[in-house]
């Protein structure tokens, strides 16, 4: 179907842009995007803000350990100061020393040296070998401290029990004399404990790491720790490569976040989705469209090369389509015929009753099928013959929504067929004068001799009778002479007779009802033309008769067209034609042909059968002459009676096969 325009159309209408028909599929994608960045940008700066506070509060500890630390420091040297002026009791001075490593933050031991870094007291009790060791061990240290009159810490010691510990050396100068020396160990595990607040724990693990990295003491809670979140501040004092190292526990995947993400990429899914599901049924719709465009455009160009008139009414009678070839028909356009209500302006004046009443009956559902006849007008005033098909117009749902006509213009073949006609009615006439007049010269000439034979007999006979002249033997002569010219015009007649009787029907077994349909094929033009319909109702299981076809098919044509020209009067609808066959008891079968017509009145019944008796202008007066010889021939019977429904019906018998053989 390339020849039609619609096939090429773009399923995209011109005015729409080929790339907003993307943008469904591009949007979504990149609104993902967008939200995925967002995202990522409100966890950086939540990390951010972690790490910030990661080393407010590292600071913070950090801070508050080395306060802990100068204080104890601080009270070392009190405590030393008062021991060195000889003030304290040794009792009081132990209690103090106690009570100091109680209350402070990570002491776990206080010694007291003198000047030469003999031991004065410790607590709690040292043996004197670990004290040896001990103060061995912060010999450095403690010279450190005393050069600088300030207190010093030393490296931190793995003290084999899981913990490490550091000592801080703080010199004691009484009344600016050197007293010796205060030395507090620091157990490392104590002082986290003690020094670092719970709550800190819950957030980070606090390390305290040495100058190699390696973990010398931690207090944490939880193990579960972030790679990315750490922080490192040197540890002093105690100094000496020391650090504090703080990591924060992993972050908790916050549940609402994640189910928003979760839901935000669901939603753009089913966006995406739903989308190119629109889409497709879109451009499905585009392709269905396209199709139907063509399958239109091909039905348009078969309305429009139809030869025939096609006219669509709704079931009141309004025209709701006309095609081309109806138009062009009736002179009108489409324009001005849709929607019209009768009487249409087609319709002939002079034959308005009849096309309403056609009209009528098409709405009432008793249209003929086989069409009916009609005359209409042209536009211009011309009169043309049309042969209307009227059919129910059914919708898609199978409810009907009006009626549907076919109408050809039959004018042309109307008038070959009725040319054609009127020169076979010429030629019969003229060939019935031709026999009748060629039989009846015949007839006048060989009557005509012993006619006038027997006439001039009779008048030489009564001449003489007159004359008194003739005498018995002669009149005798004369008379038998006539008694033979009479003898010899019978035999004439009898000869005429014999010539009319010669072709004898040819009978054979047939089926009736063959012959019936036969007939009513034969006859359904005249019918048509007569606007009339034919019923046909067969009897159940006839057996054959014996019968000339030709002839009973004369016979039922002659019979049924009586019929037909008796109905031309009535309203189409009544115009019907009854033909049957049944069985009668004695052995014959009837054939009978109703008709509604005029009936037949007393006066014509009487002349009905006389030769020559007729009341149509073109008719013969013979039919049902012949009609009744060809059934006595058959040895059968023709008769009449009144239709009850109006009208006549004529019968006839034939005999049945079987019956004629026995
Ligand atoms: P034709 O048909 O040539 O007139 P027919 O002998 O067939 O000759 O009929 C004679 C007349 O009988 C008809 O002209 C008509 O008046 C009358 N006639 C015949 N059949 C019928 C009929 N079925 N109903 C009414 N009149 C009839």
């Amino acid at each position: 179907m390339a020849f039609f325009s619609a096939s090429k159309v773009s399923p995209l209408a011109p005015s729409f842009p080929r790339w907003l028909w993307h943008l469904p599929r591009v949007a979504p994608l990149l609104a993902l995007a967008a939200t995925l960045a967002l995202l990522w940008s409100l966890h950086r700066s939540d990390i951010e803000e972690q790490r910030a506070t990661l080393i407010s509060d590292v600071l913070w500890v950090e801070q508050n350990i080395r306060f802990q630390m100068e204080r104890n420091a601080e009270q070392l040297g009190q405590l030393g100061r008062e021991a060195a002026s000889g003030t304290l009791a040794a009792a009081t001075y132990e209690a103090r020393a106690q009570a100091l490593i109680r209350n402070s933050q990570g002491l776990v031991r206080i010694v007291r040296l003198d000047a030469q870094a003999r031991p004065l007291a410790h607590s709690p009790p040292l043996s004197g070998a670990d004290l040896g060791a001990m103060i061995d061990g912060i010999a450095g240290t403690l010279g450190i401290a005393r050069r600088l009159a300030r207190p010093v810490y030393g490296p931190a010691h793995d003290d084999g029990a899981a913990d490490s510990t550091f000592a801080v050396a703080v010199p004691v100068f009484a009344d600016t004399n050197d007293s010796g020396s205060m030395v507090g160990v620091y157990s490392l595990r104590t002082l986290l404990a003690e020094s670092v607040p719970w709550w800190f724990t819950q957030k980070y693990r606090l390390n305290i790491i040495d100058g190699n990295g390696s973990v010398l003491a931690s207090k944490s809670s939880v193990d579960a720790l972030s790679t990315t979140l750490s922080y490192q501040v040197p540890f002093d004092p105690p100094g000496n490569g020391l650090a504090i190292e703080v990591i924060a526990y992993r972050l908790e995947t916050r549940v609402l976040p994640a189910l928003l993400v979760l839901a935000i990429v669901a939603l753009l899914g089913a966006v995406v989705f739903s989308l190119s599901s629109l889409r497709r049924h879109v451009q499905g719709r585009y392709a269905a469209e396209a199709a139907l465009r063509d399958e239109h455009g091909f039905r348009k160009a078969m309305e429009d090369s139809l030869l025939t008139g096609l006219r669509a009414r709704d079931l009141d009678g309004r025209i709701i389509y006309v095609n081309p070839a109806f138009c062009r028909m009736v002179g009108w356009s489409a324009e001005e015929l849709t929607g019209m209500k009768p009487p249409m302006p087609y319709w002939s004046p002079e034959e308005y009753e009849q096309t309403r009443a056609i009209h009528d009956l098409v709405l009432a559902g008793r249209a003929p099928p086989e069409g009916v006849e009609v005359r209409l007008k042209r536009k211009n005033g011309e009169l043309f013959e049309a042969l209307i098909i009227e059919a129910p117009l059914i919708d898609a749902q199978g409810k009907q929504r009006g009626w549907m006509g076919s109408v050809l213009d039959i004018t042309e073949r109307k008038r070959a067929l009725e040319f054609e006609r009127q020169q076979q009615d010429k030629l019969q006439a003229t060939a019935r004068l031709v026999t009748m007049g060629e039989l009846a010269s015949t007839l006048a000439h060989e009557l005509n001799q012993p006619l006038s034979a027997i006439a001039s007999y009779n008048t030489g006979c009564i001449n003489r009778l007159e004359e008194g002249q003739i005498d018995r033997e002669q009149i005798l002569a004369v008379l038998r002479k006539l008694g033979q010219q009479a003898q010899r015009a019978g035999q004439i007649v009898r000869r005429v007779h014999e010539f009319v009787r010669r072709s004898e029907p040819n009978r054979v077994p047939a089926s009736v009802d063959a012959i019936v349909e036969d007939s009513v094929e034969l006859l359904d033009p005249a019918a048509r033309k007569r606007g009339a319909r034919i019923d046909v109702s067969y009897g159940e299981n006839l057996p054959e008769v014996l019968a000339d076809r030709v002839m009973v098919e004369q016979v039922i044509l002659n019979l049924a067209r009586n019929g037909l020209d008796a109905m031309t009067d009535l309203p189409l609808d009544e115009r019907v034609l009854s033909l049957s066959t049944a069985r009668n008891d004695d052995d014959t079968l009837r054939v009978s042909i109703a008709d509604r017509g005029c009936g037949i009145s007393g006066d014509t019944e009487r002349k009905l059968f006389s030769p020559f008796f007729t009341t149509k202008a073109e008719g013969m007066g013979m039919g049902l002459n012949i009609c009744r010889s060809i059934v006595e021939l058959h040895k059968g019977r023709l008769w009449f009676e009144p239709n009850p429904k109006g009208g006549t019906i004529f019968h006839f018998t034939l005999p049945l096969a079987h019956a004629e053989v026995t």
